[in-house]
């Protein structure tokens, strides 16, 4: 069976671990959210979702496998090279021999980490997770505090088998997990360590650049109308590197003689400014494109657009919106939206779809993408706000 897209060359060299179906993860359209044509002069806005929560057969799938697919094959080498933490001021050199031990951090109820565990297991590897009490509020906003940090992604966690350390607020470790990967090496085990989101690890962008071609393939076989494209692409800017990898990828179709796509990252965490995000996109969609066979000036800072007004009061925290739209999306399209990212990216992308923000009067009909990046299995942890 043939794909419908063929990547370049230069990209396509690159090693990639398949954890991912062979084929796309699907695209359908979400009508109650579409916007009809109100007069001639208003265009139809057809609304669809990619699921990457249907992306791959392992636990909770979830953007990060597609990051993780291009990876593996520094973990499974003989000598990985990128393994150490980000913060180490002194970088030690190759690991000897194939890591034993994947070792990640994130909020208590993380996805990533989940999918780092699952894949650890398929690896045939051990997994150990720091979980930050101190990232994001949604511990803080819980009623029940134990059972925040007891179900949903944390019984996930543990039922794959993963090594769980719960770290309290100030833990030196959340800046540096240093100590962890030494003592992991001092009982002979060969630590592996993945930044948080998989974001600022040197290989972490190609894999949603390599979504960008798959959805310009999926395009293509799906007949939209209008411009045939989708105009624009709603998606998560958490740790930056799936938005940062699509600009990339979606930079590397346009030299190949595709019309450009808007890509939105949605911010779904009001800690730091704007500029902060946009800066650390920029760079993960610069690395991804150096890999890719883009030129250093080929992405731009134009390129990036993010929107901070969907973020709520705190990471993590499901609020009053976040509810009203989890249950919209619920209860017209029967799709289950997680409590704390693609929430927050559907009321945005539903906010510029009926202020008709991604149409100018006259336009030709205009397609927008949600992507769904997963996360449902937290929602366990949010009973009593959800
Ligand atoms: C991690 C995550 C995101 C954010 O992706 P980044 O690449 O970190 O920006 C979005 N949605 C879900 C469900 C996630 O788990």
């Amino acid at each position: 069976m043939s794909l419908p897209f063929q990547l370049p060359e230069t990209f396509a060299q690159i090693s990639r671990y398949k954890i991912l179906y062979p084929t796309p993860s699907p695209i359908h359209p979400l009508p109650s959210i579409s916007q009809a044509r109100v007069s001639p002069h208003h265009p139809l806005i057809s609304v669809y979702a990619k699921r990457e929560d249907h992306s791959s057969p392992l636990a909770c799938s979830g953007n990060k496998y597609r990051k993780l697919e291009y990876i593996v094959p520094d973990i499974l080498s003989q000598a990985p090279i990128y393994h150490y933490h980000e913060n180490n001021p002194s970088p030690p050199g190759p690991l000897n021999g194939p890591a034993t031990t994947l070792v990640t951090e994130g909020a208590i109820q993380s996805n990533h980490t989940v999918q780092v565990a699952a894949l650890a297991r398929k690896l045939g590897l051990n997994a150990l997770i720091l979980l930050h009490r101190g990232t994001g509020g949604g511990l803080r906003a819980a009623s029940d505090k134990e059972a925040f940090q007891r179900n949903g992604n944390v019984q996930i966690n543990r039922l794959l088998g993963a090594e769980v350390r719960i770290c309290e607020q100030g833990d030196p470790l959340a800046r540096d997990a240093t100590p962890v990967l030494d003592e992991l090496k001092a009982s002979g085990q060969n630590p592996y360590w993945i930044p948080g989101g998989a974001s600022l690890h040197p290989l972490g962008g190609l894999g949603y650049a390599r979504a960008a071609f798959e959805i310009a393939g999926q395009e293509k076989e799906m007949g939209l109308s209008g411009s045939g494209r989708f105009d624009y692409i709603f998606v998560a800017c958490g740790s930056g590197s799936t938005v940062g990898g699509l600009v990339a990828g979606f930079k590397l179709l346009e030299k190949l003689g595709e019309k450009p796509r808007r890509i939105i990252g949605i911010l779904n965490s009001p800690t730091q400014p704007l500029a902060y995000h946009e800066e650390r996109v920029l760079r993960f969609a610069k690395k991804a494109g150096s890999l890719i066979g883009l030129h250093g000036g080929d992405i731009r800072v134009q390129d990036v657009k993010l929107d901070d007004r969907f973020v709520g009061s705190a990471y993590g925290v499901l609020d009053d919106q976040g509810k009203e739209t989890l249950e919209v999306m619920a209860q017209t399209e029967g799709m289950i939206l997680d409590p704390v990212y693609t929430s927050k990216v559907a009321r945005g992308m539903m906010h510029w779809v009926k202020e008709r923000d991604v149409a100018e009067p006259g336009s030709d009909d205009i397609n927008v993408l949600f992507i769904h990046t997963g996360g449902q299995a937290a929602l366990g942890a949010y009973l009593d706000n959800a």
